[in-house]
């Protein structure tokens, strides 16, 4: 069944590969569970080719969408052994050559982060998680472990983040029982990037109002438009007032790894802690995160809690007893999907990446500059890239720019999503696929026009 199934999936890889047939067979919600249910007898193959049917496809040339890697096929074949031995990670002896592989992958980052010696880090599932685990930490070091004891009762705590900051981070601030007062949201400027000016101002405004700040969240990048923060000058503000700082880089700390674009986080290297995905930019399967600290001591204090079942020995900073750290008690071996690739091709492919994908969504953007029907909303500074359609008769852009994006979708020849910025309808597109070629963007656009065309034909005949 093994050797059945990497046939499959060596058909299903050349096939996307070479952008047979769509991106997803739009299949609706009641019908995907009718199929599931008319599956009979015992036939896993049946299964699996269900599955395959109704399930996106990365690997194809045309899927320009959310923010995750096609992944390298030696992950996938990695993904088996972790499967299999299924190894819990929380404890050394759970995996000792996955706990290996997580501290020398990590140590591998801080250096490349330009952190001192003292850093240290682990794989947790996801950067949602990741940035929740180290605000916990930044709130342990402020307060010297009295939440832990005591409960929010009386905290005044507050994270500082700019208002595109990925909806995760408000999330975390609210398990923290902080609710809405609990955030400041620092002002963006027109390449919503943090802005300095109003970061120093809150912090000020803080300060009046008796509250603590605790952490400033910075991201590299942000989500919906894949912009960088100044991580050098907001570093400058956090070291002068004592505020821990917590880069958020799921999507584009990757750029480490490259000459060409390591600039985007001059400063990462005074962070306290950063969160950086694999599973974004760096073709590892989701999910599978890092979270670095400057200071390993600081990750030990995040869950101060003892599980005498689990360690005995209860002081000691064990950096091979990985629950210590991590919010998940049993987790997958995940770094052994992220090895395979650093053994096999070296972190140079993880450069060639970033550099690829970049460069495509650069000259998508002078596509997107040189076509008079479209709008970019800003230059790209990542692989993230958000754009519109321009009618002006049509007044509602966004309603309009919605509905291409719905019929998009529903054809399944392109697979782009759409964002909300100042309010207005975008369309968005993240370059996953180092294949993807100029050509792929001339089609694209050339089909939204299309489809522009006809959605404005319809609505006339209708008026
Ligand atoms: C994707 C993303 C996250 C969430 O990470 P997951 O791995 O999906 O949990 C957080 N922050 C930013 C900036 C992101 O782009």
């Amino acid at each position: 069944m093994g050797h059945q199934m990497v046939d499959f999936l060596t058909d299903q890889l050349r096939d996307s590969q070479n952008a047979n047939g769509k991106v997803l067979s739009w299949t609706d919600p009641v019908d995907a569970l009718k199929s599931l249910s008319d599956l009979k007898g015992n036939d896993p193959s049946e299964l699996f080719e269900f599955v395959s049917r109704t399930s996106i496809r990365l690997h194809h040339p045309k899927y320009i969408g959310h923010q995750i890697s096609p992944p390298l096929p030696i992950t996938a074949v990695s993904s088996m052994l972790v499967d299999l031995l299924n190894n819990g990670m929380g404890v050394y002896e759970m995996g000792m050559g996955g706990t290996a592989i997580e501290r020398k992958i990590v140590e591998e980052l801080a250096t490349k982060f330009g952190m001192p010696e003292t850093a240290d880090g682990f794989f947790t599932s996801g950067g949602s998680l990741a940035n929740l685990t180290a605000l916990l930490a930044a709130r342990a070091m402020k307060t010297d472990d009295a939440v832990w004891k005591f409960g929010t009762q009386d905290v005044r705590h507050v994270v500082l983040v700019s208002e595109a900051a990925h909806y995760c981070v408000d999330r975390a601030v609210r398990i923290m029982g902080l609710g809405d007062s609990g955030i400041r949201r620092v002002k963006t400027n027109s390449k919503f990037q943090m802005c300095l000016d109003d970061l120093e101002k809150s912090i000020e405004e803080l300060s009046d109002e008796g509250r603590v700040a605790i952490a400033v969240v910075a991201s590299a990048c942000s989500t919906s438009t894949g912009s960088y923060d100044d991580l050098d000058g907001i570093a400058s503000i956090c070291q002068a007032n004592k505020i821990w700082l917590h880069v958020d880089g799921a999507h584009g700390v990757p750029v480490v790894f490259s000459r060409k674009y390591r600039h985007l986080v001059r400063g990462i290297s005074r962070a306290d802690s950063v969160t950086m995905d694999f599973h974004k930019l760096l073709m590892v399967p989701a999910v599978t995160s890092a979270l670095v600290f400057r200071n390993s001591s600081d990750a030990y204090r995040t869950f101060s809690l003892q599980a005498e079942y689990l360690f005995d020995n209860r002081d000691q900073e064990e950096w091979f007893n990985l629950a210590r750290r991590t919010f998940e008690c049993t987790k997958q071996m995940i770094g052994l999907k992220v090895m395979s690739i650093i053994h096999t091709y070296g972190t140079e492919i993880f450069e060639q990446n970033v550099d690829q994908l970049y460069d495509l969504t650069r000259s998508f953007a002078i596509l997107i500059q040189q076509d008079e029907r479209f709008e970019l909303a800003l230059e790209p500074e990542s692989n993230i890239l958000c754009f519109r359609y321009l009618e002006t008769k049509h007044q509602e852009h966004c309603e309009l720019n919605a509905k291409i994006r719905t019929a998009l979708v529903k054809d399944g020849k392109f697979y782009i999503v759409q964002t909300m910025l100042d309010g207005q309808t975008w369309l968005r597109t993240t370059v996953a696929n180092p294949f993807t070629s100029n050509e792929d963007f001339q089609q694209l656009l050339d089909e939204i026009g299309r489809w522009a065309n006809s959605i404005l034909r319809e609505e006339q005949s209708t008026i």
